[in-house]
């Protein structure tokens, strides 16, 4: 495996040994993290796993127990929040009713008491980044839901902090909705080049929106990387189950070297992984892990010796329009779950229930995971 690139020498953002204690909880435990300058990082774990409160350590509103947080190399935690050059954007439901847009967007730049002029240039500026133009006037009841957003989007802006802090900014949109903002979340984060920090505990919202994922669980960063590395290399059974669908064939490593690791199964069938980072011996108990997409579904054995092949009868079809869903009952009694992309029309009735099939996959294609 390769080495991990160096740190990061200048992070935006450190969180160095962090920990957070609430009575018997310990919401943060020793955690440290970088965050790049101007990356479009997620936090991304179950409800509980401490990712709101990293947020909020961050923002200022809670105080660590032990550990420091440097932004921009300097300790922020004895700064108040006000001073901080970090803003968080709440959902939408936060605007002030009684002030109009351009008033929502001027708020926090009058308190900071910057001349009129400024104001007015910076609200202009955040109407247009915003694609708000024409609707400074309107009070918030008077826009959709998707305008609204944008106006907590270029509220939390109009400072021009160095970090946007984002708490489930989209949790209360519908998927239609929810999707578009993503989409113009990226957009904007990219023209500004800011640093944004989104927490979320839905993974295709942190896969699509972020550069980079900080996989969180129980107060601990369990993994960091790119939405691809997180998906393709995950690092643990609980990060590759959290992240999208997973098969895991369980058995045991037999070799592991340069040109791949050698797994056998409890039936005794023998799979070639690509050696990917893990940490067993010889004999130790592994899963090989193996993603729905990744198999190749076929009526006949694999020609190809070099692949990995397993055998079953099909017990479950789900037509999804775009893919087909194929459970298959293995011959030892494993089920396991195949997908198919529907590139032609009605590639889902070619295989049907009851059938036997192959299921092959290159060594590439699954990844060995230690206990
Ligand atoms: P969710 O997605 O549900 O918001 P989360 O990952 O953001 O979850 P946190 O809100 O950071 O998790 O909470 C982490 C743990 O700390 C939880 O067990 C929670 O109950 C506890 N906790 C958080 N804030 C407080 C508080 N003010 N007082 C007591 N316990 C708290």
């Amino acid at each position: 495996p390769a080495p991990p690139p160096d740190p990061d020498p200048r992070p935006m953002v450190r969180f160095d040994a962090v920990t957070r204690r609430f009575a018997d909880v310990t919401a943060v435990d020793r955690l440290s993290l970088d965050i790049r300058e101007g990356e479009f990082f997620a936090l991304l774990g179950p409800s509980g796993c401490g990712k709101s409160t990293l947020l909020r350590m961050l923002a200022g509103f809670e105080r660590p127990d032990a550990g420091r947080i440097l932004l921009a190399g300097e300790d922020i935690v004895p700064v108040p929040p006000y001073r901080r050059p970090v803003n968080m954007m709440f959902q939408s439901y936060a605007l002030f009713p009684h002030l109009t847009v351009a008033g929502n967007i001027a708020f926090g730049l009058k308190q900071e008491r910057l001349p009129k002029a400024e104001i007015e240039t910076r609200v202009a500026e955040m109407l247009r980044l915003a694609r708000l133009e024409g609707l400074g006037g309107r009070k918030p009841h008077q826009l959709s839901g998707g305008q609204r957003q944008r106006v907590a989007l270029a509220r939390a802006l109009a400072k021009h902090p160095k970090v946007l802090l984002l708490d489930e900014p989209l949790a209360a949109l519908d998927k239609k909705l929810r999707e578009e903002t993503q989409f113009e979340l990226m957009e904007l984060q990219d023209r500004l080049g800011t640093t944004f920090v989104i927490v979320t505990h839905d993974q295709e919202e942190a896969m699509t929106v972020a550069d980079r994922i900080a996989v969180m669980n129980q107060g601990h960063v369990v993994q960091v990387g790119t939405p691809s590395e997180i998906y393709e290399q995950p690092r643990s059974r609980w990060v590759a189950g959290f992240i999208g669908d997973v098969n895991l064939i369980e058995g045991e490593l037999v070799s592991a070297g340069p040109d791949g690791a050698v797994v056998q199964d409890r039936a005794g069938r023998r799979f070639l992984a690509e050696a990917a980072s893990f940490s067993a011996a010889p004999g130790g108990t592994v899963a090989l892990a193996v993603r729905p997409e990744k198999f190749r579904v076929s009526t006949t054995p694999p020609a190809d010796a070099t692949v990995n092949g397993l055998s079953g009868r099909v017990v479950d079809i789900g037509y999804l329009g775009d893919l087909s869903i194929y459970k298959v009952r293995l011959d030892d009694g494993t089920l396991v779950k195949a997908s198919v992309t529907n590139i032609r029309r009605h590639a889902a009735r070619e295989i049907d229930w009851e059938d036997a099939v192959w299921l092959s996959f290159a060594p590439e294609a699954a990844v060995v995971l230690g206990e």
